[in-house]
């Protein structure tokens, strides 16, 4: 009886209707194994096949130096950091990876979190409250507009990269405020275009607003250094609220925050999402800051990149591209259904290129990681397959 009942009652149904709804939209992912090295060829589900689906872009998730410092790092500190920060997890590395990552945005210091979407939440949460307004751009990461929805304060999204919508919604809102934070991505992450960075900048000192960018995919590959769009804008040395991530270009995990020294020690003492957690594991921290290292001394893995990105485009110029300033290129489909086809014949090809479909995007599309370690005849094989669909 106290079965029957509990079928009827079950306060978990409502599972089973939501993931149907969500198979019915074409809306439902699943994991994909992927075995051996990260590398410009990956084995999915045991067939090799040409990885467009990495943010491993300048190929140093499997590059013997990073592994080696790894190794190093887990025999000298061991598995874990066995406690926060500010309790006993602290070690001298993680200073040294904070270092060289000031250094390479010339910020005053740097905060390393467990990983760029910690970073995200525990900064914007700790720098508005409720008694504040951020204004995000509508296509910002998802760690963007959590951490505006767990700050309290009240958020906004303008239009993508509408300065004069940003501008109206300030003129309205700014004075009911105490802080203003604004917030963008600097490199789109389903898109591929960039932030119009100097002008955030100039309507940020008008407004009197913080500003953060997230640097995610744009650092290791934007800027003559490789410091990201920040540098690829000219804007060095401004004061800006910098996020990033150690997951992507750099090979590791982790993320990051790099700004003045007075932001950094406020994060210190006021970010929950670092006071609260375990410091970045050693073997994650001594791999970034090998990769930092690389980064600095081989501008051509960055060269590379950015041949692969143009030689790419022109292959693919009668398709129809979403404007891209970055090693990330889509490729727009009018429905789910035809991008997802389209994904499944390339991975039939020996070819990863994953779809992107909504709630992720507004529209569907395949979606191209290019990596600095893609050959000449990798490009032409997805350029030949896509074309001929
Ligand atoms: C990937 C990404 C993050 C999250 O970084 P992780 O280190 O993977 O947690 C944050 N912001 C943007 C724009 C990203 O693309």
């Amino acid at each position: 009886m106290a079965k029957i009942w509990s079928i009827l009652t079950n306060s978990y149904n409502w599972l089973n209707k939501s993931l149907t709804s969500i198979h019915r939209a074409h809306w439902y992912r699943s994991v994909k194994e992927i075995t051996g090295l990260p590398g410009a060829m990956v084995e999915l589900s045991g067939r090799p096949v040409i990885n467009f689906a990495s943010n491993d872009y300048l190929g140093l998730a499997g590059d013997k130096r990073l592994i080696k410092a790894a190794i190093e790092a887990i025999e000298t500190h061991g598995t874990g950091s066995t406690g926060s920060r500010l309790m006993s997890g602290h070690r001298k590395l993680h200073r040294e990876l904070e270092l060289e990552i000031a250094a390479l945005k010339n910020t005053e210091d740097a905060l390393v979190f467990s990983s760029g979407y910690l970073a995200n939440l525990g900064t914007v949460g700790a720098l508005v409250g409720v008694k504040d307004l951020i204004l995000g751009d509508q296509y910002n990461h998802s760690s963007l507009k959590k951490g505006a929805i767990l700050s309290g304060a009240t958020s906004l999204d303008y239009l993508h990269n509408n300065v004069a919508d940003l501008r109206q919604k300030l003129e309205i809102n700014r004075s009911l405020y105490r802080r203003c934070l604004i917030t963008t991505d600097s490199v789109f992450s389903m898109d591929g275009d960039l932030c119009p960075l100097p002008e955030l900048i100039a309507i940020a000192q008008e407004f009197e607003c913080m500003l953060l960018v997230d640097e995610a995919h744009a650092t290791g590959i934007l800027g003559k250094k490789g410091a990201g769009c920040v540098e690829h804008f000219n804007c060095t040395g401004e004061e800006l609220i910098q996020i990033g991530t150690l997951s992507k270009a750099l090979g590791s995990l982790g993320g990051y925050v790099a700004g003045s020294a007075n932001l950094i020690d406020f994060l210190r003492n006021r970010s929950a999402t670092w006071i609260y957690t375990t410091a970045l594991s050693p073997a994650d921290t001594a791999a970034a800051t090998a990769a930092i290292k690389i980064v600095k001394q081989e501008p051509e893995r960055r060269q590379q990149l950015w041949n692969n990105i143009e030689y790419l485009k022109h292959l693919l110029s009668n398709l129809e591209l979403l404007p891209s300033k970055s090693s990330i290129l889509c490729i727009n489909f009018g429905t789910p259904e035809t991008a997802l086809s389209t994904a499944q014949k390339l991975q039939d090809q020996g070819i990863f290129a994953p779809a992107i479909r909504p709630p992720t995007v507004p529209t569907s599309r395949i979606r191209l990681s290019l990596m600095a370690i893609h050959q000449k005849q990798h490009l032409d094989l997805l350029a030949r397959h896509l074309l001929e669909k």
